[in-house]
């Protein structure tokens, strides 16, 4: 399964970068007349001056531009399977579990001699 998800990652990221701040969504928030996406503290703060969108200038909202934008659970989500820095405690925690079981097995032995 691991390896079908990598396989994604390169066709993926660059649709995962918040145009405003250039890094990856934090608190991933979506337009929803546009569907563009962009962290949710980038976003806000831009409608704060504009009501359209960064992207294609589509307008947001006619006066209340934040009740157009959306929390992005999914896209967040996957932001966090691909992007390994901001993931790395599931996966650190993956790579412990393996090598940690496999360096304590002949110790198992012991403790159940008992
Ligand atoms: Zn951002
Ligand atoms: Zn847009």
């Amino acid at each position: 399964m691991s390896g079908l998800r990598r396989l994604r990652v390169t066709e993926l990221h660059p649709n995962l970068l918040c145009i405003l701040c250039g890094g990856y969504y934090v608190d991933a928030t979506t337009i929803v007349e546009c569907l563009h996406s962009f962290c949710k503290t980038c976003i806000v703060r831009y409608l704060e001056s504009s009501k359209f969108c960064p992207i294609c200038d589509v307008q947001v909202h006619k006066t209340k531009p934040l009740l157009s934008i959306r929390l992005d659970k999914t896209l967040q989500d996957i932001v966090y399977k691909l992007v390994p820095g901001l993931y790395q405690r599931l996966d650190t925690q993956d790579a412990d579990d393996r090598s940690e079981h496999s360096q304590l097995c002949p110790h198992t032995g012991c403790c159940h001699g008992t």
